[in-house]
């Protein structure tokens, strides 16, 4: 199977959430599952060998992550790459492994250009293509949010992660009418950099915004600015 790496003890997914994990026993950990960090091409699935999905060794590769991270102390597991069977695949391999207390929160993506700089950090923009195929796409998100949000939970989903929030607030409301299961807000990183012109309050009322929408959990870069802002205003 190839993203080997994605496997091998010690990688540095599992080395971070180790040392997480020992420095703060107590912080629930929720790791990425998906391919596009581990494969040579950058996409999220593997491929057969004329560059179709391989369905199969998709499935294989995403539950075995999930249970890695799961065994090296993540509290939950995010199945990133929207592919339908992937949440279905984890949730089952968990359990089968006696891991049934994990959550598994897979991700509502729509297509943006705010995953910008994250893409680049993590050397995951796909050799061919954008990954668009992949996404929600922006102008009908407000009715296929809806049926993929459904999807997720009938394969086994715990939560619901929407990204990003930044211009689809809108998505949260609706998802927060719509289902009862914990719903993350990912405020992505290209948000971030348009979040610092805001300044330390204005992102305050950002992902007080974000709360009042209909978010149960932020996932935001602006973490330890807003965090800091809050116990100074104490
Ligand atoms: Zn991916």
């Amino acid at each position: 199977m190839w993203a080997t790496e994605a496997l091998r003890r010690g990688n540095r997914m599992l080395a971070a959430i180790d040392t997480v994990k020992n420095a703060a026993p107590d912080m629930v950990v929720t790791t990425e599952v998906c391919g596009c960090s581990w494969t040579d091409h950058g996409e999220c699935a593997l491929l057969t060998s004329n560059r179709r999905v391989d369905r199969e060794a998709t499935f294989e590769l995403m539950a075995a992550m999930a249970l890695a991270h799961a065994k090296q102390g993540a509290d939950i597991v995010s199945p990133t790459a929207m592919i339908d069977g992937t949440v279905r695949a984890v949730r089952d391999y968990l359990n089968q492994n006696g891991m049934p207390d994990v959550g598994v929160n897979p991700n509502l993506a729509i297509h943006t250009s705010l995953y910008g700089p994250f893409k680049t950090l993590m050397g995951t923009n796909p050799q061919r293509g954008d990954r668009r195929g992949m996404q929600l796409e922006p102008g009908r998100a407000d009715r296929e949010v809806l049926l993929q949000a459904d999807r997720w939970l009938d394969e086994g989903a715990d939560a619901l992660t929407l990204q990003p929030v930044l211009t689809c607030t809108d998505l949260l409301v609706r998802l927060r009418d719509h289902v009862r299961v914990p719903l993350v807000a990912y405020s992505t990183s290209g948000e971030y950099a348009a979040l610092i012109a805001l300044g330390e309050q204005g992102m305050v009322e950002y992902h007080a915004g974000l709360l009042r929408a209909g978010a149960d959990l932020i996932l935001t870069y602006a973490a330890e600015q807003v965090a800091r802002a809050l116990e100074a205003a104490r």
